[in-house]
């Protein structure tokens, strides 16, 4: 049986016929099922559809991720940070915006302006908690499914044109939807539902190269990534009574190691394999604030800690927030201090 969350297909395929121009909006630090799913849904629309489809991004794809672009068109991927007029021009100009891969329009940065005033339907694709509904004419929106990538694959498989046929998809389309389903489970530890495995099986059947894309995922960093992360947990872990474990990477250390945006990715996760840690935070500092990654075992809400101490959100177990300075805390240097006195209250709520 279909399930309930793709009941409302053949509207989006009524709209999107509809349509000429379409962009897809995305979140800010794009990670891989947001640059994945985009360009998936892009692929989609230009190939199958003949659409005039782009993809809107707030910052920058980070290095880790740049062999995804490689093959994109210029003009077809336009970043807000790097050219705001032309990026906030793409979305005024369309007749569809499909936001995909989170749950509200502040968590798209500049883009959030252009988004609000914009008459045209906005549709939102996401597998975040709390999705703010109201924003959009149509929202397909549900926990219970790994990532973004995966809810369009299941939403591309009901379209007309392709008819459940994994084939029928671009197969830049079908490259995309794996890579984002992949980074997103962090290759299928996390988040994974027998319709993951499905989609992943089917893909394969298709002909995906998974080999390849793990090589290109988990296989080709700078070196400085994995020296930086002996650093870390060698100088920097620290663990609360609670089991609480947190890291805080600095501007100091960032410069030192001379690391680049996305190359701290995935390090929030380590301190999970320790037994007595039950939740597990990273702090990266920024201008302005620290961005916060939050990662919990089961029975300790990720999603809870993000909202009550770091203005953020997510999922249950994976979420992410920030810490500003001076507006929370003086300094950079008092995060430690304000870790350690939110912890010790969010566990004791
Ligand atoms: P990460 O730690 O990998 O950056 O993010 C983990 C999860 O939390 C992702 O699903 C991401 O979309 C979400 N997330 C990250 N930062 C924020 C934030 O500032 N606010 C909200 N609401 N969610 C966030
Ligand atoms: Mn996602």
């Amino acid at each position: 049986m279909k399930p309930k969350y793709l009941e409302r297909v053949p509207e989006l395929d009524g709209m999107i016929e509809k349509a000429r121009v379409v962009t897809i909006v995305t979140h800010t630090h794009p990670d891989g099922d947001a640059i994945g799913s985009g360009l998936a849904m892009k692929h989609y629309l230009r190939k199958c559809r003949g659409k005039d489809a782009c993809l809107v991004v707030p910052d920058p794809v980070p290095d880790t991720l740049a062999f995804l672009i490689a093959d994109e068109p210029e003009g077809e991927i336009l970043t807000h940070s790097r050219t705001p007029l032309q990026a906030s021009r793409q979305v005024a100009d369309s007749d569809l915006i499909l936001c995909q891969d989170f749950n509200a329009f502040s968590r798209t940065a500049g883009l959030e302006t252009a988004l609000r005033t914009s008459p045209v339907p906005k549709i939102l694709i996401d597998h975040h908690l709390n999705p703010d509904f109201n924003a959009f004419r149509l929202a397909f929106s549900t926990p219970d499914i790994s990532s973004t990538s995966e809810y369009v694959y299941w939403i591309l498989k009901e379209m007309p044109d392709i008819g459940g046929e994994a084939s029928r998809l671009p197969a830049a389309a079908r490259k995309h939807l794996l890579a984002g389903m992949t980074t997103d489970t962090n290759n299928f530890a996390n988040s994974v539902f027998p319709s993951t495995l499905k989609m992943a099986s089917e893909l394969l059947d298709a002909g995906e190269d998974r080999d390849t894309l793990l090589a290109e995922l988990y296989n080709n960093y700078r070196e400085n990534r994995i020296r930086v992360m002996g650093y870390l947990l060698y100088e920097k872990l620290k663990i609360t009574p609670e089991g609480a474990a947190y890291m805080i990477l600095t501007k100091e250390d960032q410069d030192r190691f001379d690391l680049r945006d996305g190359e701290s990715e995935g390090f929030v996760n380590m301190p999970l394999e320790i037994d007595r840690v039950c939740l597990s935070l990273f702090l990266k500092e920024e201008e302005g604030h620290f961005r916060v990654s939050l990662r919990s075992k089961k029975g300790v809400s990720a999603n809870d800690c993000a909202m009550a101490c770091f203005h953020g959100g997510g999922h249950e177990l994976a979420a992410g927030g920030k810490l500003y300075f001076p507006e929370d805390v003086p300094a950079p240097s008092s995060a430690e201090a304000y870790i350690l006195k939110v912890i010790k209250r969010f566990f004791k709520s």
